[in-house]
């Protein structure tokens, strides 16, 4: 076996909260390795909407969310974190005064505790079950989009009747040459103001409703798409001419292998004490989308805060037998900024 790295906290997920914990931590003279199974740091911020704004983040009346996690990443930096990134941790137990992990790449890596920041675990998206869609994906299928500027000029087929899908559709008229929707209702399910702005740009031209239809499969070559092919409820199929299918089904959520650690779960969630986020598990903290207690509020405000409460349980666990004197951070800056 490789010789184990050490640190003081494993924080597993490079979420908003998974960073913003690294500066907590850090304020309380705590080192944080952090580990996520995405290849870039930001979890559902930076995989799923970089281009949004956020409206709720205290202090920022909006933000991109690609911007918030740009800062957090800053935030955290004076605390230099060791960041393990495109690696998936699979295994999480006990040794002598703390913890072992182990990693999908190899990194083992002890630690005095543990912050599990995973959100909705190991995330990916629903695929659709067309057959041959793997020789496409990351060619001509996307299930995110990073940049919209990607899509300029392409003609883009969205399947989906959610938020994502409109709010992509929406974004998208006007930067792609064609923006068509596939949906196998007429109604869709998304934030009303945006399913009525999405009927406003289908009456304009702008973007084509192809309802009540249905994916039933893709042609091209090569992975490069050249129709998306559809089914409404009659059996009767339609070719539509495509560079680009965003299929937009939703997130599978999957704790993965968090599910084995003998934490004690809810409903795919981690149950915590709310006054500390400690798990079931004494020194395994979780905080975030993950954790879960009554009156839980999915948002990063919400983690954030569960941050600051972790780190402050967790000083004891890493410097044994010193007491801790709160301060702000205005009277005692940030330590090596
Ligand atoms: C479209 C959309 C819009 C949103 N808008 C808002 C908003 O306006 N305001 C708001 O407050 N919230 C919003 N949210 C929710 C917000 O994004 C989440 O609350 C937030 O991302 C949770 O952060 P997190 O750090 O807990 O988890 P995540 O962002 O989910 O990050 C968790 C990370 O853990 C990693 N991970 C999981 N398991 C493992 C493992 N075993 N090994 C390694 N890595 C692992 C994952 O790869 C992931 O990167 C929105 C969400 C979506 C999808």
């Amino acid at each position: 076996m490789p010789t184990p790295e050490r640190t003081d906290i494993a924080v597993i997920g490079a979420g908003p909260v998974g960073l913003f914990a690294v500066f907590e931590a850090g304020m309380l003279k705590m080192r944080c390795h952090v580990i996520d199974a995405l290849d870039a740091a930001g979890g559902q911020c930076t995989a799923l909407y970089p281009e949004k704004p956020i409206y709720d983040i205290p202090g920022h009346p909006a933000i991109s969310a690609a911007d918030l996690i740009d800062n957090l990443a800053e935030q955290a930096a004076p605390f230099s974190p060791v960041y393990h990134l495109g690696q998936r941790v699979d295994t999480l137990k006990p040794i002598d005064g703390g913890f072992r992990i182990e990693t999908s790449a190899g990194l083992t890596l002890d630690a005095k505790a543990v912050f599990i920041a995973g959100g909705c675990g190991a995330f990916g998206p629903n695929r659709p079950p067309l057959s041959g869609i793997e020789a496409y994906e990351g060619k001509s299928v996307f299930y995110f989009v990073k940049r919209k500027e990607e899509l300029r000029g392409k003609r883009v087929v969205i399947a989906g009747g959610g938020d994502s899908a409109v709010d992509w559709a929406i974004a998208l008229a006007g930067v792609a040459a064609q923006v068509s929707v596939i949906h196998r209702r007429d109604k869709f399910r998304a934030a009303p103001e945006s399913a009525a702005r999405l009927q406003e740009l289908a009456k304009a031209g702008q973007i084509e409703l192809v309802v009540p239809y249905q994916l039933d499969g893709l042609e091209g070559q090569d992975g490069q798409l050249s129709d998306v092919v559809v089914k409404d409820l009659d059996g009767k199929t339609r070719h539509l001419p495509a560079d680009v299918l965003l299929p937009f089904f939703g997130l599978a959520m999957n704790l993965g292998p968090i599910a084995q650690w003998g934490l004690n779960l809810e409903r795919n969630h981690i149950a915590v004490d709310p006054a500390t986020c400690q798990t079931s598990v004494p020194g395994i903290f979780a905080i975030g989308d993950i954790a879960n207690y009554p009156g839980k509020l999915k948002l990063i405000l919400s983690g954030f805060a569960e941050a600051a409460l972790a780190a402050h349980a967790t000083y004891p666990l890493v410097h044994p037998g010193e007491a801790l004197h709160f301060e702000y951070s205005t009277t005692k800056g940030v330590p090596g900024a």
